[in-house]
């Protein structure tokens, strides 16, 4: 009798976009024994790679519900593949923990609550006697900040993850096309896709992760999907202050809603905006980022950008992120992950595997 993966082997899966998600559904089913062709005309200008990389999972403040499901599976199956793909990237790692600080009672009194109801070891408070928080606000210039630390929690470089898929991909000799498909349909049971250029490419599933772009290969009407683009800008800034060592501070937290990654002595990472208006990115944003104390330190203000990116996001209207649906035989949809594509990859390529594979059994 022949083993499941000879018999996947036969199956040819197209996945549309390259991203993350892409990428990661490729991982997934290519370690099932599917054979897979992977299609992307722009896959170094995506979201992805503007990505700031936190996994922010086990300090998500629902704990019931998909939301939290999609987080705690990620979070759980994060070392497996990390574990596995750090023979692609030695770099590949988790940086921990992850710290969330407010300088408002009211959100302060709810991280409390959350914590004291949860009784989670690997989340704690950090109040003004604790020593990280006395260097963040001495730092800060400030008395107010206070939070909660998650140990689970933390961060991964997005870049590196996407080279350690790429090297993963092409040892496998997965296909990848540098092509835009521009419509499918469905022949008796197989895919057709149409590339911009002409090519055809037949296959038996095909995998919808082209974010906002999914919208125009669908019947979007019919299926009654709405996805809206949302833009979101990062900055490093250099600072002048001899005064001020930048890794002094923890290495990845959050103040007020605006993460802050310390990269060096005088660099940090600040993002990212919500940018709703336009799929151009806004000019001038140091203020918009920089602004989420009621008073910055001057070592901040005068601070510079010494780069800049953006990324564009996909958010679900009328729905949860992400969306991630059997639209028709073969036609599965995973995509609309707005902030934490990177963080939910691993759990949502479980979930189209698992879909794929009921399908053929
Ligand atoms: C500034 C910023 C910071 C972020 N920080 C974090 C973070 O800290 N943690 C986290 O978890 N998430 C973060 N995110 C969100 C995360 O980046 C996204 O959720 C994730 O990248 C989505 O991945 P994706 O593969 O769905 O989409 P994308 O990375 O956008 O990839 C979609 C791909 O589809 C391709 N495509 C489009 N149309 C077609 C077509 N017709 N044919 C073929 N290919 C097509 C595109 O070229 C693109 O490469 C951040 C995002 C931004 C912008």
């Amino acid at each position: 009798m022949k083993s499941l993966k000879e018999n996947f082997s036969k199956i040819h899966i197209l996945i549309i976009g390259s991203g993350i998600i892409g990428k990661f559904n490729a991982l997934e089913l290519s370690e099932l024994g599917f054979s897979i062709t992977i299609i992307d005309p722009a896959q170094h200008k995506n979201s992805s790679n503007a990505a700031l990389g936190l996994l922010m999972g086990n300090m998500y403040q629902r704990r019931k519900g998909r939301s939290w499901d999609l987080r705690k599976q990620s979070m759980e199956l994060w070392p497996k593949w990390l574990e596995f793909l750090k023979c692609f990237n030695s770099e590949l790692h988790i940086t921990k923990p992850l710290i969330q600080l407010t300088t408002y009672e009211k959100t302060f009194k709810k991280l409390e609550k959350f914590i004291n109801e949860n009784n989670d070891p690997d989340l704690k408070i950090l109040d003004r006697d604790s020593i990280i928080i006395k260097k963040i606000n001495q730092a800060f210039a400030t008395k107010d900040i206070k939070g909660m630390i998650s140990f689970k929690d933390g961060k991964i470089n997005a870049i590196s993850l996407l080279e350690a898929l790429d090297t993963y991909l092409e040892n496998k000799k997965i296909e990848f096309l540098e092509d835009e498909i521009i419509a499918i349909k469905k022949v008796k049971k197989q895919w057709i896709a149409k590339c911009k250029s002409k090519k055809e490419i037949k296959s038996d599933i095909i995998i919808l992760c082209n974010s906002l772009n999914t919208i125009n290969l669908i019947g979007h009407i019919s299926h009654n999907i709405k996805l809206k683009p949302v833009l979101g800008q990062a900055i490093e800034v250099g600072i002048n202050n001899a005064k001020v060592d930048l890794l002094s501070l923890p290495k990845q937290f959050n103040i007020n809603g605006k993460n802050i990654i310390p990269v060096s002595k005088d660099k940090l990472i600040l993002g990212s905006t919500d940018e709703y208006t336009s799929t151009k990115p806004k000019k001038n944003i140091f203020d918009e980022l920089t602004n989420f104390l009621d008073k910055q330190p001057s070592w901040l203000m005068d601070g510079f950008i010494t780069k800049k990116w953006y990324g564009i996001r996909s958010k679900p209207e009328g729905e949860p992120s992400p969306i991630m649906k059997n639209l028709e035989d073969g036609l599965i949809i995973c995509t609309g992950f707005y902030k934490n594509g990177i963080l939910l990859a691993p759990a949502c390529s479980k979930w189209v595997a698992n879909e794929i594979k009921n399908y053929f059994s």
